[in-house]
């Protein structure tokens, strides 16, 4: 690796700002993902390096704890939270087994086992559970079977080396970003999905010890079999499982990132179709979490995910539905809040010392005015959060 590409990701790494999207591992094959001590993935150098040409100006320009830039692509319109949209719809797996085994309608599993069946992508880069299954990696999909076995929400870092790519990558929203600003080969099809933000590993093994597993797991699933199913782990030592609510709410949700919590674009806005739950809404606008046939809201990013879902449709791959994206924002509360507290947050975190990455395009103070106050509160609440912390 050049000296420059490795002072590059440390700079990162110190200032708080990397996510563990391991994207830069696609600019070194010497680079692997791991845990550090908050349990949170960071790119270290394990293997002899092999950076690609222009490693350096391509991570300048593409990490997401360096730069995250809003997209307008052609024939999208943008919502001002949700991001570009050519189409939306109320989704699900039109193979019952699929549609059962994912987070929410199995529609994110439906496309990678059609993508990668059909020829469409050779393979279909996502994630599954390793032999200890309390821990997650990257997986290449090359055909149902391996995708019915990495369907459903891994909330935690993956770690690992990264397969290299073959045509199609899901991923949280700043790996999609990366992907999309590296360009060709790396903007292949992009799947995304909303992210609320990646809880340290170190949640997934407190909620095992606490149901009972604290060595090595045999299987560990946090969603599926059911909408939004449950918390489920088995290992040598004992099992047991917890409601969503209380699994990703008190705990997994409460351990995110510190990049999460200012992040720009938890809606997946670089790829071509992203996926999210399509939770039924109390009279707040809070989901309900009430046990159902999981159902997905998919919005087309760009033209060539339209296209993908209108075919994965008419080839009985996925069941679709119109959908308004104002109704998807109103069942996305955190989202929508989010976005419209982030110059707040980011003020916030700079009066506290702490460095931020450049965000372009995203409208951010004209989304904070109309709540201004809320912006204040956010600001004070990061700053108070950073100077504790540190
Ligand atoms: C960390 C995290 C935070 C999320 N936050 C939200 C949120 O705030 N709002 C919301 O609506 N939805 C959120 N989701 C997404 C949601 O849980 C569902 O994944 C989404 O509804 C798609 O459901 P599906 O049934 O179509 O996906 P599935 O058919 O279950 O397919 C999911 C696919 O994503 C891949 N995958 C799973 N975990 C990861 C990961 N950590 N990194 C990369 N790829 C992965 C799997 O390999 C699988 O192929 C989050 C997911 C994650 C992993
Ligand atoms: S944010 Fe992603 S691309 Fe940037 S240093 Fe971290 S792992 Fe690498």
């Amino acid at each position: 690796m050049t000296a420059s590409l490795l002072t590059k990701i440390e700079e990162v790494v110190r200032s708080g700002n990397c996510s563990g999207c391991g994207a830069c591992l696609l600019l070194d094959s010497g680079l692997r993902l791991e845990l550090d001590e908050n349990g949170f993935a960071r790119p270290v150098q394990r293997e002899p390096s092999a950076a690609v040409p222009n490693a350096d100006a391509t991570f300048a320009a593409s990490c997401p704890g360096r730069v995250v830039r809003a997209q307008r692509p052609l024939g999208s319109d943008r919502h001002p939270t949700m991001g570009p949209v050519v189409a939306s719809w109320r989704a699900w797996a039109g193979d019952p087994e699929l549609r059962r085994a994912g987070s929410s309608g199995g529609a994110l599993t439906a496309l990678a086992a059609w993508l990668s069946e059909t020829g469409r992508a050779a393979r279909v880069i996502g994630t599954a559970p390793a032999t200890d299954a309390r821990r997650t990696i990257p997986i290449a999909i090359t055909s149902r079977d391996q995708a019915l076995a990495s369907a459903g929400s891994r909330y935690a870092p993956v770690t690992g080396a990264m397969p290299a790519a073959g045509g199609a990558t899901i991923g949280t929203p700043c790996r999609i970003s990366a992907l999309r600003a590296m360009g060709p080969p790396h903007d292949e099809i992009l799947l995304s999905f909303l992210c609320a933000g990646t809880p340290s590993q170190l949640a997934t093994d407190q909620l095992a010890a606490e149901l009972g597993v604290t060595g090595s797991a045999d299987q560990l699933r946090y969603r599926g079999n059911g909408w939004p199913g449950r918390f489920e782990v088995q290992g040598a030592d004992g099992s047991g499982s917890m409601s969503y609510e209380q699994s990703w709410g008190e705990r997994l949700g409460r351990q995110v990132h510190p990049r999460c919590k200012i992040c720009p674009d938890g809606v997946g806005e670089s790829a071509d179709i992203t996926a999210a739950d399509l939770w039924e809404a109390d009279d707040r606008g809070y989901p309900t979490f009430a046990d159902a046939d999981g159902v997905s809201a998919l919005a087309a990013r760009t033209v060539r995910g339209y296209e993908l879902v209108l075919a994965a449709a008419a080839a009985g791959v996925l069941v679709i539905h119109p959908l308004r994206v104002e109704h998807l924002a109103a069942v996305q509360p955190l989202h929508e809040e989010r976005r419209q507290t982030l110059a707040g947050r980011l003020v916030g975190a700079l009066l506290a010392g702490r460095r931020v990455p450049r965000y372009r395009g995203f409208r951010l103070v004209r989304l904070a005015l109309p709540r201004w106050r809320h912006s204040v509160r956010a600001a004070r609440g990061t700053f108070r959060r950073i100077r504790q912390a540190t």
